[in-house]
């Protein structure tokens, strides 16, 4: 079984019943869907600025350079500064989602239990009680883990101390696309809590190859080889060094990759994937099967 494991769920991009025709193209079967990430769309980067990006992350000395820019980025409402917002496609820029609206992924599992799983979105700086939220969600059939984004909602990682032992106990698996600093201390995520079962999205952005270690070393610890963020051979990098076993397929749907019909190409990501100079066994391992052990007791 095919399973994207990471995409978002944003209909104002990307149709629900159109992302079921592409999934349906692309032969993947599940998709696990997170609630949107802004509420004006956010714009697409361009490939050469993505690429400067993944060269920056992967360097220990640039990646403070990229910190220290990032803390330029929004306001502390998650408004993208108007001087940022000139570099955006339409300059309007766009609005950070501080709220998780974890019903609208609730829905979609509601209307198509079949082919959507989902995650419940956690932002510990509005959720006064997380263990609450995550109580609120898990028993909705299809919700099979904890999404948070450090980065995204700026909190450092000691803030998820409640939503990972919750995570931890309930064995539901926690998918993390971790910030710069104290937002993206992973050592002390994987040490406190040694059983939760922890995806790094993006094969670990902004750290790559200096969380990889920390990743082959821990035996809950995976990555995610989703988004724009992400190319062709960085993946193959990323399976050669990992091994099959840590990876797993996810695209960020609908945000980055544009077809030629204007919405998200399903197909991009699953073609890297598909071309992975790999045995079928390992191929099928990052396309799903994976997943399928990580997520097996949280099927509510
Ligand atoms: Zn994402």
């Amino acid at each position: 079984m095919i399973i994207d494991c990471h995409a978002h769920l944003d209909e104002r991009a990307l149709s629900i019943e159109d992302q079921i025709k592409k999934m349906d193209e692309e032969g993947i079967e599940k998709t696990a869907l997170i609630a949107r990430i802004t509420e004006t769309l956010e714009p697409d980067k361009s490939e050469f600025l993505l690429g400067v990006q993944r060269q920056m992350m992967n360097s220990n000395i640039l990646r403070k350079i990229a910190s220290l820019v990032s803390l330029t980025f929004y306001d502390s409402k998650g408004v993208l500064r108007p001087i940022w917002s000139y570099f955006t496609d339409d300059k309007k820029g766009y609005t950070k989602t501080i709220i998780p609206d974890n019903q609208s992924v609730a829905s979609a599992l509601e209307k198509f239990p079949e082919r959507f799983l989902g995650w419940i979105f956690i932002n510990p700086k509005v959720h006064s009680s997380p263990e609450d939220e995550i109580e609120k969600w898990r028993n909705t059939k299809g919700m099979i883990g904890i999404k948070v984004h450090p980065y995204w909602h700026q909190f450092p990682l000691r803030d998820l101390e409640s939503t990972a032992r919750r995570s931890e106990e309930l064995n539901l698996p926690l998918l993390i696309h971790m910030g710069f600093g104290d937002q993206g201390d992973f050592k002390w995520l994987v040490e406190t809590f040694p059983h939760l079962k922890i995806i790094f999205a993006h094969a670990g952005l902004p750290y790559y190859k200096s969380i990889w270690p920390l990743i082959q070393r821990h035996k809950y610890a995976y990555v995610d080889l989703s988004s724009a963020h992400l190319s062709e051979n960085f993946t193959k990098k990323v399976v050669s060094i990992l091994g099959a076993d840590k990876c797993l397929f996810g695209t960020d749907s609908p945000y980055g990759i544009t077809g030629e019909d204007g919405k998200y190409d399903y197909g991009h990501i699953k073609g890297w994937v598909d071309r992975l100079n790999i045995s079928e066994e390992d191929r099928e391992k990052i396309l799903g099967k994976n997943f399928e052990e990580i997520i097996e007791n949280s099927f509510s």
